[in-house]
């Protein structure tokens, strides 16, 4: 499904991803593992088109798309967590899952899987209408892996969905996980918790 070869990307000068090559198949869970600092977060902003490659090519569904633009590559249906649990803070839960899905015009569909995701996780309709940003760490993390969700991605790119978690949310995001593995989703992970990661992972 998502092919990177040999991929170099850059901050201005600084030469940080120097020939990454990897891939993923339909409906595996893969776990990227490595230091920090080693250009995890930066492999995924490489795919997700946040960060143009240099060199290397970056293959989706047969695809290049290692030159459109982030907006384009939504809409080939990756959609990026990133790290640090990014919600829009001031915005409703209910409004940034509505965001999730603005690139979709299936509007009956949408409001379908609105309705799955509230009863998976039954924080996003109780607080639908609190601000996220009031969320703690943990249901904030559900609410940016839900809107994810919401665009209704072909491939999920996870930045430490357990980072800064106390043990029992670490948990309960790894059943979100394990749950989105037997819907088939593919995802690729980045986790610092090795061992929580390998348990899912099929790479
Ligand atoms: P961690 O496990 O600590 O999150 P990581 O493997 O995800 O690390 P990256 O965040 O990809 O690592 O960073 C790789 C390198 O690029 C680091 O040396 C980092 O300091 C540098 N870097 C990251 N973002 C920028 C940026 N916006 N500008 C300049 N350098 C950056």
């Amino acid at each position: 499904m998502l092919t990177l070869k040999s991929v170099h990307s850059y901050y201005g000068r600084l030469h940080v991803l120097k020939g990454i090559s990897l891939h993923v198949r339909q409906g595996e869970i893969v776990a990227l593992l490595g230091a920090n600092g080693a250009g995890k977060t930066t492999t995924l902003k490489t795919i997700s088109g946040l960060l143009k490659p240099r060199k290397g090519a970056i293959e989706f569904l047969g695809e290049d798309i290692s030159r459109l633009g982030a907006e384009y590559i939504v809409g080939r249906g990756i959609a990026h967590v990133p790290e640090g649990r990014r919600v829009f803070s001031t915005l409703s839960v209910a409004a940034n899952l509505e965001l999730g899905a603005f690139s979709r015009h299936d509007r009956q569909a949408v409001q379908t899987d609105l309705d799955e995701l509230q009863d998976r996780f039954p924080i996003l309709r109780q607080r639908a209408k609190q601000a996220a940003g009031t969320l703690s760490g943990g249901e904030q993390q559900i609410v940016a892996m839900a809107r994810a969700l919401m665009a209704r991605p072909k491939l999920l790119l996870l930045d430490e969905p357990s980072m800064g978690l106390a043990p029992r949310l670490v948990q309960q995001i790894f059943e979100v996980i394990s749950g989105l593995k037997e819907t088939g989703t593919t995802i690729l992970l980045i986790e610092q918790n090795a061992r929580a990661a390998l348990k899912v992972a099929h790479q």
